[in-house]
């Protein structure tokens, strides 16, 4: 069970609100898999904001993950706007934004990260290839 799964899922949920136990809890489980491009998106949001980098690295495409995924620890994850969700059977594209703060006090930064995700379909499951950034 994952820490706070009856709350709201941090990757803001379909519908928005969706507990996370309802939403990609499931997925990072290893229960079941994304049934979309869309949705692997947002299931790897909600692993960086809980630290769960063996599904990150589960959903990355074989020929474009690194060979250890690391979450950056100084990095609080703090909103996820998906922009756009499009493509065909076989290719996906999502953009989004998400939302960071790291620091504290004085030191305290706030960003996002927009990006243009790829991804393509291997064995009838959706995996994450690669992103265009588009600016923070
Ligand atoms: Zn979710």
């Amino acid at each position: 069970m994952i820490p706070g799964a009856s709350g709201p899922c941090p990757c803001g949920g379909v519908p928005e609100g969706v507990p996370l136990s309802a939403c990609c809890g499931p997925y990072l489980a290893g229960e079941s898999w994304p049934p979309t491009p869309e949705a692997v998106m947002r299931s790897r949001y909600t692993a960086y904001v809980v630290r769960d980098e063996d599904h990150l690295f589960r959903t990355w495409h074989p020929t474009t993950r690194p060979a250890e995924v690391e979450v950056d620890p100084s990095l609080t994850w703090t909103g996820l706007d998906v922009l756009e969700a499009g493509g065909n059977d076989d290719e996906g594209i999502v953009e989004f934004a998400a939302h960071w703060t790291s620091g504290e006090g004085a030191v305290r930064q706030r960003g996002a990260v927009r990006e243009r995700s790829r991804f393509t379909r291997r064995a009838g499951r959706w995996f994450y290839l690669d992103a265009v950034r588009s600016g923070d």
